[in-house]
């Protein structure tokens, strides 16, 4: 596996491939990999001639409260994961190497869309993705990025930006990965203590709970909300930012189980916030 930590040096190994007419996969991380990455990697894998991941905590995507300093980071670690898994380059970039010191271009979707959900508590979040990505896209031209739905917002975010910017990409979205025990796989979950790690349980079991009520023939979005919230509201630890239904394309809230819909939830444990969700897909 070729380590770039260049620009340049992924643009000579990219434009190398693209010679001999092979097929470039992008999987964007950030680092401390775990079985949920792996999964981008393994689809990507299937789908394309060589897999390019990227390995970057990306300083424009954190608030200035948020976690940049402690998010976790164990590069060697990623390495090894990602050859296991036929991962042909990982760029690990300096912040320096992706952003000048006056670096002032962003790329923004100014529709209502990314002020949802997440958006609402972390407001210059999904600015700082929307630039990173298209700065990979830019970098690694590749032909199809792969993103788990475990970041649902992001991900249909990315697909209105792919869109809007006439991107040739092929956008693939990847199911959640969870833990035995039903907790969606993060690289956050590492901040958890073992009461925490129990109590952080509460999201999964809410999302089962909702999936089960729409299984059921539950139509009512906000019967589905009320329940999830209350059931979440019986963890001591636990402290809601959200939980809503809402389009599973505009991310704008619904009322109706009806079309495609994501139920999603961001929650405090401690101080840990977690976000989980599901997708349902109903017919008129
Ligand atoms: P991150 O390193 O957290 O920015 O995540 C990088 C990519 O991995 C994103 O597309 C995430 O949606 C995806 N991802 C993270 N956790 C999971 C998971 N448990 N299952 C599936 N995809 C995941």
């Amino acid at each position: 596996m070729v380590i770039a930590t260049t620009i340049e040096e992924v643009r000579a190994q990219v434009r190398a491939w693209k010679q001999e007419r092979l097929t470039v996969g992008l999987v964007p991380t950030m680092g401390y990999l775990h079985e949920g990455h792996a999964s981008l990697v393994d689809k990507a894998v299937s789908m394309c001639d060589r897999v390019v991941a990227s390995d970057f905590v990306n300083p424009t995507q954190f608030g200035p409260n948020e976690d940049l300093e402690a998010y976790p980071r164990d590069f060697d670690r990623d390495c090894a994961l990602l050859e296991e898994h036929g991962c042909a380059m990982v760029f690990h970039p300096e912040v320096s190497e992706m952003y000048a010191e006056d670096a002032a271009t962003y790329v923004e979707i100014l529709s209502d869309m990314p002020k949802q959900l997440c958006g609402k508590t972390r407001p210059i979040h999904f600015r700082g993705v929307c630039t990173v990505v298209s700065k990979l896209f830019n970098i690694v031209t590749p032909d199809k990025a792969f993103f788990g739905q475990k970041d649902a917002q992001q991900l249909a975010i990315i697909r209105r930006m792919v869109r809007d910017m006439s991107y040739g990409i092929e956008i693939v979205g990847c199911p959640i990965v969870r833990e035995e025990d039903g907790l969606a796989k993060s690289s956050r979950n590492t901040y958890l203590s073992p009461e925490e790690r129990q109590a952080a349980l509460i999201l999964s079991k809410s999302i089962f709970l909702g999936q089960k009520m729409v299984e059921e023939g539950e139509t009512d979005a906000n019967k589905i909300v009320a329940a999830m919230t209350a059931n979440i509201q019986t963890e001591p630890l636990a402290r809601i930012d959200y939980v809503s239904a809402v389009d599973g394309v505009t991310m704008m809230p619904v009322d109706q189980i009806q079309g495609t819909v994501l139920v999603a939830m961001a929650v405090y444990i401690g101080k840990t916030r977690l976000i989980d969700n599901f997708i349902v897909e109903k017919g008129a």
